[in-house]
């Protein structure tokens, strides 16, 4: 069996490795498992989902990010109260979760395109891989979110997004999105790893993007969008216009027609839609956009509630 034959492949490599090996090689094939496994699965995805999303707030806070320190103030009014929906959308996603990983790793088990093997680890795909996902990811995440916001399907899904005009819960607000468009946000990753290793075959750069890059690139990937729906002033250092998370406060707050991109805002410069921050207009009760106003047709609720 060709996963009997990957992990022997395997042990030829470090301890870390070998253990990596054998804990996805228990996991690989769920049609194996026994009912209890998959709820297992299930917590141990959510706790490490949770624990992620604790560690960014905490970190951020500790770095005086947070409220007290260096956060991005507030243009429009936070929606401070979660009702059923919410939480089921939040609880649901969070079950998606877990299955979209086991996907992840399924995909790297069996597929052939993602390589294992410490030694063969190259600039090509690894580092060059890593930045080439997040170009990929976004080009679809880009059009994908845009599509949401056509008129007559946006009250269908993407609304209830917009239901927080100033994202501050981290990885809770980011997950607080339509299902619909929680999986296909998550399996875009999987087309993402898919696309760059098909590229790095064409070019003759391997087999395949390694497996430190895709999971780099998840974990990372999480980290990201939760930051994106926090308060913290991040800004990617070295290259200004490629990360800020108050690009996407922006969105949610300002210009919903705006930086419709999660991760790099190349997509939005392409298509004319990237919008940079201007700090004048960071004052709650402001004016904001007025192309806000007109953004939105036909769905005056979801406009941001300006303070009193
Ligand atoms: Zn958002
Ligand atoms: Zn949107």
């Amino acid at each position: 069996m060709a996963s009997t034959a990957t992990l022997a492949s395997l042990s030829d490599t470090t301890l870390v490795w070998q253990v990596l090996g054998l804990f996805v090689f228990t996991i690989h094939d769920a049609s194996s498992w026994s009912w209890w496994h998959y709820i297992v699965w299930a917590a141990v995805i959510v706790f490490a989902m949770d624990l992620l999303a604790r560690i960014v707030l905490g970190v951020g806070n500790a770095l005086g990010l947070g409220e007290n320190g260096r956060a991005i103030k507030d243009s429009a009014k936070r929606l401070e109260q979660l009702d059923d929906t919410d939480f089921l959308y939040i609880g649901i996603n969070k079950l998606l979760t877990a299955l979209f990983t086991y996907h992840v790793i399924a995909y790297a088990w069996h597929s052939g395109h993602v390589v294992w093997a410490l030694d063969a680890l190259t600039l090509a795909n690894s580092l060059a891989a890593l930045v080439a996902l997040y170009v990929i990811y976004d080009l679809g995440y880009c059009l994908f979110h845009r599509a949401l916001h056509w008129p007559p399907l946006y009250p269908l899904v993407h609304k209830h997004h917009h239901k927080q005009h100033s994202p501050f819960r981290g990885n809770v607000d980011a997950i607080n999105v339509h299902p619909f468009e929680f999986v296909v946000g998550e399996y875009n990753h999987l087309f993402a790893i898919h696309a760059v290793s098909l590229a790095l075959r064409r070019l003759g750069l391997g087999s395949g993007v390694h497996l430190g890059a895709v999971a780099v690139f998840i974990i990372m990937g999480g980290v990201l969008a939760s930051l994106n729906h926090t308060r913290f002033d991040v800004r990617a250092p070295l290259v200004p216009g490629v990360f800020q998370v108050r690009y996407h406060d922006i969105h949610h707050a300002r210009n919903v027609r705006r930086n419709y991109s999660q991760y790099t805002m190349l997509w939005d410069v392409v298509f004319g839609t990237f919008l940079a921050y201007d700090e004048s207009a960071a004052t709650l009760g402001s004016s904001g956009s007025s192309e806000n106003l007109a953004a939105e047709r036909g769905s005056s609720t979801d406009l941001p509630h300006k303070s009193e």
